[in-house]
Parts: structure tokens; C-alpha cells; sequence
């Protein structure tokens, strides 16, 4: 070979080589703007954990997969609950009082709560079944429609933390607006504001935990006060919004707390309803319930910035 072909041959080697790293690097970018990395975890981006999730394995909410790649739901449509309740349960007091709402649960929850009143199932993943109801949006949605006889006025996605199979939610909700019920979505409020907008169409109304406000609180539990109050901020510009703040003795039970909570709660609506709920040994937390008296006066001092604020579990 001559030398000039020699050259032509190695420019032409430099310049595929030069390719295929360019279209490697591209390759890279892609993969990781769509949560996948080079060894093929899967990053979940639901909730703040954004779990890297290998091949095969669980995020920590035991309720979404890595498959082949990509990060899946896999309690979509596998109900462990359902029930018609009287909507005040949820528990909402100002949205369509007087009706009842057909209640769905799956497994599954991205929080670690010690006294869980519903660990049956928000602790559990799949394998702890041995029978779950598999129900398609579709199903749900004609379930809701003959329910309406008996006072049904939509849906409620709840008892595990919904938005761990948030595309069912989105999936079902869709429907069941087309048929002109409403749904409900009672939350912890620990997700991304992009899978919160997926949902807001859909939502009308919610009930959203407070479990403190301090971030001490929050981490004890697994969770992040800020992506919190970001979800309750957002929601309640789009929908009907109630909140819950189970008081746990010694967790969250600070007046001065309180204080500041009802203060956070009244610049976004000082009309925002706020339940104050009694806790009640349960779970891993054996501690006595939350006397009355201590539920009263924190009532109390909600009350200085909130127009509406109950009692639950009394
Ligand atoms: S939703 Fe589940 S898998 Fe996804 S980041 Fe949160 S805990 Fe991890």
C-alpha cells in the first residue's frame, strides 16, 4: 500500500472512530435524560428518593420495578381495598358533603411512618399477596357508574400511597371524568410536581398529610418537608384541597409548631380545611393515643390562622 493510502486509510479509521465516540456520548445523554444510566439502573423520579433502581430490583416503595431498563409501576390496577365510603372518611368536609365515593387502594408507600395506620398494605409489596383483584381503569370506572345508585359520586384513589402507581391514578381518572364523576386523591404529598401536574386534570379534589413541619419530622419519616409543601402549594391552586396532620405525642405535637404551620397554611388560603386527627397505637409505635386534651389545644392555636380546622379519630 502506498503511504498516501496509508494516510487516507487512517484518516478514514480517526474519523469513524471519532463517530461512533460521538455517537456514543449522544447515546449516554439520552439514556440518562430518560432516568437510564450506562449499567442499566433505572432512576425513579416520582418522588425526591429518586431510587437507582438495578435490573429486576424494587425502588424503597416496593411498588415500582426496573424492567429492562425502565422504571414500571407494578401495582397498576392490583387493588388490595376497595369500598364505597361516605366521602367525610377520606376524610374530606367540604367537598360534596353527604356523598359516597368509591375507595381503591393498592400496595405500596415511599414513606416509612412508624405508626402506620394502613401497613398492611403500604408496607407490602406484591409477593405478601396471595390473591390481588386486578381491576383496569375501565373496570373502575364502570364499578363507579353502577355504584352511583347507591350514592356514588366518583372515585377515590387511597389507602396506600397512590402516587407510587400514579399512571393508574392518571389512567382511571381520565376515564371516570369522561363519565362525568369526580375523583379524589388522598396523598402524603411526597412527589414531583411533573407527576402532580399528569394528575391535576383529572383531581378534584384532595386530601394531602401534614405530618409536621419541621424537616426533623420529615426525615424520621423518610420524607422532605419542602417537596411537601411544593405539592400542597401546587394542588391547591388547581383543586379542592384538605390536609391532615395526624398528631403523634412527642413527634409533632409542638404549639409553637402548630403556630407556625397554620400560619404557612393561611398565606396560601386561610379557608383550607385542616384536620387534626388522633393517633392510635399501631404498627411499630406503641406509645398511648393522643389525649384529647392535647388535640384541643392545638385546635386552638390553629384556629388564630385558620378558619376551619377539625378534630378526626375522636
Ligand atoms: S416512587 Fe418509589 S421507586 Fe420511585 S423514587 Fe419514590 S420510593 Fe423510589
Amino acid at each position: 500500500m502506498s503511504s498516501d493510502a496509508n494516510c487516507q486509510e487512517k484518516e478514514l479509521v480517526r474519523s469513524q472512530m471519532a463517530l461512533r465516540t460521538q455517537e456514543f456520548m449522544d447515546g449516554q445523554t439520552m439514556l440518562r435524560n430518560q432516568g437510564f444510566t450506562e449499567d442499566q439502573t433505572a432512576v425513579c423520579r416520582v418522588c425526591p428518593h429518586h431510587c437507582n433502581i438495578p435490573v429486576g430490583a424494587f425502588g424503597r416503595c416496593r411498588a415500582r420495578k426496573n424492567a429492562g431498563g425502565k422504571v414500571i409501576c407494578t401495582n397498576y390496577g392490583k387493588l388490595t381495598s376497595m369500598a364505597l365510603d361516605p366521602i367525610e372518611k377520606k376524610p374530606l368536609a367540604y367537598f360534596l358533603p353527604g356523598s359516597m365515593i368509591l375507595s381503591v387502594g393498592s400496595y405500596g408507600c415511599n414513606l416509612s411512618c412508624p405508626f402506620c395506620q394502613n401497613y398492611e398494605i403500604s408496607m407490602a409489596g406484591e409477593s405478601d399477596f396471595r390473591i390481588l383483584q386486578e381491576v383496569s381503569p375501565q373496570k373502575l370506572c364502570s364499578l363507579a357508574m353502577r355504584e352511583a345508585s347507591r350514592g356514588n359520586v366518583g372515585v377515590a384513589y387511597t389507602y396506600n400511597e397512590a402516587l407510587t402507581g400514579y399512571e393508574y391514578v392518571r389512567d382511571s381518572a381520565r376515564l371516570v371524568h369522561e363519565a362525568g364523576m369526580v375523583n379524589v386523591l388522598v396523598t402524603n404529598g411526597m412527589a414531583e410536581l411533573p407527576v402532580l401536574e399528569e394528575l391535576l386534570p383529572f383531581i378534584d379534589a384532595m386530601n394531602i398529610d401534614l405530618k409536621g413541619f419541621r424537616p426533623d419530622v420529615y426525615r424520621k419519616l423518610g420524607g422532605a418537608l419542602g417537596t411537601v409543601k411544593a405539592f400542597i402549594t401546587r394542588a391547591s391552586q388547581n383543586c379542592h384541597v384538605e390536609l391532615t396532620s395526624l398528631i403523634v405525642p412527642g413527634l409533632n405535637d409542638d404549639p409553637a409548631d402548630m403556630e407556625r404551620q397554620a400560619e404557612w397554611i393561611a398565606q396560601i388560603d386561610p379557608r383550607m380545611p385542616l384536620h387534626l386527627t388522633r393517633y392510635f397505637p399501631r404498627y411499630r409505635m406503641h406509645e398511648k393515643p393522643t389525649e384529647l386534651s392535647l388535640l384541643t389545644r392545638l385546635k386552638k392555636v390553629a384556629q388564630k390562622s385558620l378558619e376551619r380546622v377539625l378534630l378526626g379519630n375522636v
